[in-house]
């Protein structure tokens, strides 16, 4: 464990400034003297955070002096008083720093009428980008620092379950403080990542381009796709269709030659040449087969890309790395990914992804799909999408379905009562709920926007085409209104505004699922049967397993980079092949019975979004444990007033309150297992 003591040692033997030191004793010895003996561990923990994060430029060591002089507190009347006042601030700045950048982005985002170049610039602005730096410039951060304190995950894992809502309000306000990042240094890890997310936004493969050794062609003309995502989902996509087969075997070694880096540079984004992808081969594409605006070259370069997907992923870590130096409490870009954004330790997550990779049911649910395929697994079949249940109705059914009954997005608004009464909440609570949701038509697939502080309202954007909402669209607007329910009782509904929220992102669009798998039922079209329950466990099972591995490997790079600080492109490129066979090899090869895979290293998230992947499986395995519970209450409504207004508490004890069980893989693997057994008999 980091103690705070070392950090504060640690602090003490940085600090270049003498003078601050020797102002940080004697304020310690005169606060002492002045609030009393019993005020001795708060004094020296305070004025040693404000020693942490102080620099020359807040003032010397005289200014240094009179603050803490100032600001120290020891009646409790008056630290309660603070802690408001902090609470009341921050929520204010928040929630019209989102105002703001809401009202600016709407003509980028919502489909009501035409835009101007400058509503991209406009969508870009943010207003709360510079909080943190003006709470320290204002002194309100170390207000805060030398009055509460600043723990670790493992203290708040250790004594937060005793600790009162006060306690974890100020636990929260510290938080908020723990790093101070140099703006030079924000603004040097925005652009990496903005530019990471533009390689990966551009990253397509023309699919009618790709052609076996016959020069034949197997998917259709003008089919785009988007690595890894569309790539994956035709794979998924392609079960039960003709050629299916072949075209799932080519969009594998198109994957492998991306994560490889043996792809050619130019056939990314290039409908104007024809590739190979089995023999790596590139020619100019023939007259007549290239897509309108492209002109086939007069020769391909079979040049490979030059490691430009590891070099994105470099400049990601050298980011990181810049950072680390400013948050003491996290100094890696792991420990602020586990420690501060997910609040659980690392070693738990792995210890969790391992349970799913290692579970007995992995050879046994392997089976099952062998069986339903009539042949032997092939790496591809990560990607296995037959245990979803089809609906009843064809999708052009369900599309004339919600385009009547939702023509515009008021039309959906007025309706959000009775989908929540549908849900079982009470017709009051479903009329307050859609009193706090405002709905917007949005020029995307659809998204949920928060709101940050009282008297504002989560936004609900949705898709509607020119005759109505489709199916899809509809299908999107229910679990986005999942989000936005959660956010009306968490901002509305705790009892601290430092608390609002949940725990992580898992938890968000676990409980977003939670409303998205009632969709069809919502629309009239009945409960899922006994059927669809049991194929649906063991899709959520397959689907963990699949994305656990990738998350390992995702995380397993990262620890790399930091053990291979000076790493090239290539090096990296090399060790993050040889993670992914790695892994593939323990955890796959056993019932996929084919060696050296690389394919789990093709997510894009690995490269716009580091050490993200491994939420989705913690989602499955939330989703797995929340279900449990609404199924056993008949109903999600009150149950989930219940959990979404407990706040954003550590998962465990969040869990607990939910359901009575910590964070646990009990619930998906006991699912799986149940309908392993059902099937069988
Ligand atoms: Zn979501």
């Amino acid at each position: 464990m980091i103690a705070l003591a070392a950090l504060f040692a640690l602090a003490t033997a940085l600090d270049p400034d003498p003078a601050l030191a020797t102002a940080a004793r004697e304020a310690k010895v005169a606060l002492v003297a002045r609030h009393g003996e019993a005020q001795r561990a708060r004094v020296e923990r305070g004025v040693g955070q404000v020693v942490l994060y102080w620099r020359a430029d807040d003032g010397d060591a005289a200014a240094f002096r009179a603050f803490v002089d100032e600001q120290f507190l020891s009646d409790p009347a008056a630290l309660d008083a603070t802690l408001g006042r902090l609470e009341e601030a921050l929520e204010q700045i928040d929630g019209h720093a989102l105002q703001v950048n809401r009202e600016l982005a709407r003509h980028a985002v919502l489909e009501i009428g035409p835009t101007v170049p400058a509503d991209g610039l406009l969508a870009a602005f943010d207003a709360g980008a510079h909080v943190t730096e003006d709470l320290f410039a204002s002194k309100l951060a170390f207000a805060a620092l030398l009055n509460f304190p600043l723990t670790t995950l493992e203290e708040r894992l250790r004594d937060g379950p005793a600790w009162t809502r006060q306690q974890w309000a100020e636990a929260r306000l510290v938080g908020r403080v723990s790093a101070r990042i140099p703006g030079p240094v924000n603004q040097a890890a925005a652009k990496a990542y903005a530019d990471a997310q533009a390689y990966v936004a551009d990253y397509n493969i023309w699919a009618f381009h790709l052609v076996d050794a016959g020069g034949a062609r197997a998917f259709p003309r003008g089919k785009r796709l988007l690595s890894h995502w569309n790539l994956r989902d035709e794979i998924k996509a392609s079960y039960g269709q003709p050629a299916a087969l072949e075209r799932q075997r080519t969009l594998q070694k198109v994957m492998e030659r991306i994560a490889t880096q043996e792809i050619p540079l130019a056939v990314v984004n290039n409908p104007a040449v024809d590739w190979n992808p089995a023999t790596n081969e590139v020619r100019p594409a023939p007259a007549g087969t290239v897509e309108t605006g492209a002109t086939p070259p007069a020769q391909a370069s079979a040049a490979r890309e030059p490691d430009t997907r590891y070099a994105q992923l470099l400049s990601l870590f050298r980011a990181a790395r810049a950072i680390d130096p400013y948050s003491p409490l996290a100094p890696t870009a792991i420990a602020r990914k586990f420690e501060v954004e997910r609040e659980i330790p690392e070693a738990r997550v792995v210890a969790m992804l391992e349970e799913i990779l290692n579970s007995p049911l992995v050879p046994r649910v392997a089976e099952r799909i062998e069986k339903r395929l009539g042949r032997p697994l092939e790496p591809f079949d990560v990607w296995y999408a037959g245990f979803r249940p089809r609906s009843r109705l064809p999708e052009a059914e369900l599309d004339g379905l919600t385009r009547s009954r939702y023509p515009t997005a008021e039309a959906y608004a007025a309706d959000i009562p009775r989908l929540l009464e549908g849900l079982g909440f009470t017709p009051e609570k479903a009329r307050f709920l859609a009193a706090h949701i405002a709905v917007d038509p949005a020029r995307g697939s659809g998204h949920a926007l928060q709101a940050a502080m009282r008297g504002d309202k989560p936004h609900l954007r949705t898709r509607i085409g020119k005759d109505g909402m489709d199916y899809k669209g509809y299908n999107i607007a229910v679990h986005e209104m999942g989000h936005n329910v959660e956010q009306v009782f968490s901002l509305y509904g705790v009892d601290h505004t430092l608390l609002s929220g949940v725990p992580n992102n898992a938890f968000t669009e676990a409980l977003a699922f939670v409303f998205q798998a009632r969709d069809l039922e919502l629309a009239g079209q009945g409960k899922p049967g006994a059927d669809a329950e049991r194929l649906l466990a063991l899709d959520a099972f397959w689907s963990a397993f699949e994305i656990a591995g990738v998350a390992l490997v995702d995380l397993r790079a990262w620890h790399w980079l930091y053990a291979h600080p000076a790493a090239t492109k290539a090096e990296l490129r090399e060790a993050v092949v040889g993670i992914a066979r790695e892994v593939w090899n323990r955890y796959y090869a056993p019932v996929f019975r084919t060696r050296d895979v690389p394919l789990l290293a093709i997510y894009s998230h690995m490269i716009e979004e580091p050490l993200y992947l491994a939420d989705y499986v913690l989602g499955h395995v939330i989703a797995a444990q929340l279900e449990e519970r609404f199924r056993a209450a008949g109903k999600v409504g009150p149950e989930f007033e219940r959990m979404a207004t407990f706040g954003s508490l550590p998962a465990d004890l969040w869990m607990r309150n939910a359901t009575g069980e910590p964070l646990s893989t009990r619930a998906l693997l006991e699912n799986a297992r149940r309908a392993l057994e059902a099937e069988k008999g």
